[in-house]
């Protein structure tokens, strides 16, 4: 034969049932396959989508948030400088407060206040001037503007014998009285003739004539937050509310509300060990930033 025509493909032979069970599972196994990269395919999409919309909303976020600060605050004895440019820190700092606090460490230059065997070479004033600053600094960096009735017990170089920088109780009361903080906030150091007594004490008087009722619940904070901080009942803080007329002198002096705490007895030992020891001192300083904070948060 020499026909040109290709050889015919012989006829298939009919699918045994077998065979096209087999054929269909095959097509199946087939098309569940390529369903299964679709599906994938699709799933990676979204994926990629909505990291995309969740990247673009934190950018979003982050250029629609305030800086916080005013770029200066400053007052007499603090100044808060912000840089003009934006820096990471920024965004976390606390917005600040419309409140002034004036802290008074008790004694000071000259004047050592108390001291006793378990101070040793140190004094009260040393002690209310470590609680003074570190109160400062936390009172600071919870937004309050801060003043200091001083803030060293250096006297300065040319001082002239007997001048008292800042020192005596009626420049500290005028001082406060000048910058007319919305609260004044004196620190002392108690003693006693029985050496076992140990404790705060948070001294406020009513200003004369007036209703004590709002003085008296912002003292009361104060015990409140140093209770919380210095758990102990041996030595629970006390309120202590002052006769007019027999009250500390910066009670009775200053035109704005004020509490004088007492952080402990230097008569007694733990007490004194306490107000000597950094990490103490740092943490009533705390308490103390709580009180204001219970009384003056905005
Ligand atoms: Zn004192």
């Amino acid at each position: 034969m020499n026909s040109q025509r290709p050889p015919q493909r012989p006829a298939r032979p009919p699918l045994t049932r077998e065979e096209a069970m087999r054929r269909q599972a095959y097509r199946k196994m087939q098309q569940r396959r390529q369903m299964q990269r679709r599906v994938a395919i699709l799933a990676i999409a979204a994926l990629f989508i909505i990291f995309t919309v969740i990247l673009i909303s934190v950018a979003l976020h982050r250029s629609s948030e305030p800086t916080g600060l005013p770029d200066t605050t400053t007052t007499a004895g603090t100044t808060t400088a912000s840089p003009a440019t934006t820096s990471p820190d920024e965004t976390t700092a606390p917005a600040a407060k419309d409140i002034t606090i004036c802290i008074d460490p008790g004694h000071g230059f000259d004047d050592p206040g108390a001291t006793t065997a378990h101070l040793g070479e140190l004094t009260e004033s040393d002690v209310t001037l470590a609680i003074g600053l570190k109160l400062r600094d936390e009172l600071t960096a919870r937004g309050y503007t801060v003043i200091m009735t001083h803030d060293t017990n250096d006297i300065p170089a040319g001082t002239p014998a007997g001048e008292q920088y800042l020192f005596g109780l009626a420049k500290r009361t005028a001082f406060a009285n000048e910058k007319k903080p919305d609260f004044f906030l004196s620190i002392h150091g108690d003693t006693f003739e029985d050496d076992s007594v140990q404790g705060s004490r948070v001294y406020f008087q009513s200003i004369t004539g007036a209703d004590n009722t709002a003085i008296t619940a912002i003292a009361q904070n104060f015990v409140d937050a140093l209770t919380l901080a210095l758990p102990d009942a041996k030595k629970a803080p006390m309120l202590k509310e002052m006769a007019d007329d027999n009250a500390y002198y910066v009670l009775r002096n200053v035109d704005m509300p004020a509490v004088l705490v007492e952080v402990g007895f230097a008569s007694n030992a733990a007490d004194a060990a306490n107000m000597l020891d950094e990490a103490w001192q740092a943490k009533i300083a705390a308490a103390l930033a709580d009180g204001v904070d219970r009384n003056f948060a905005q």
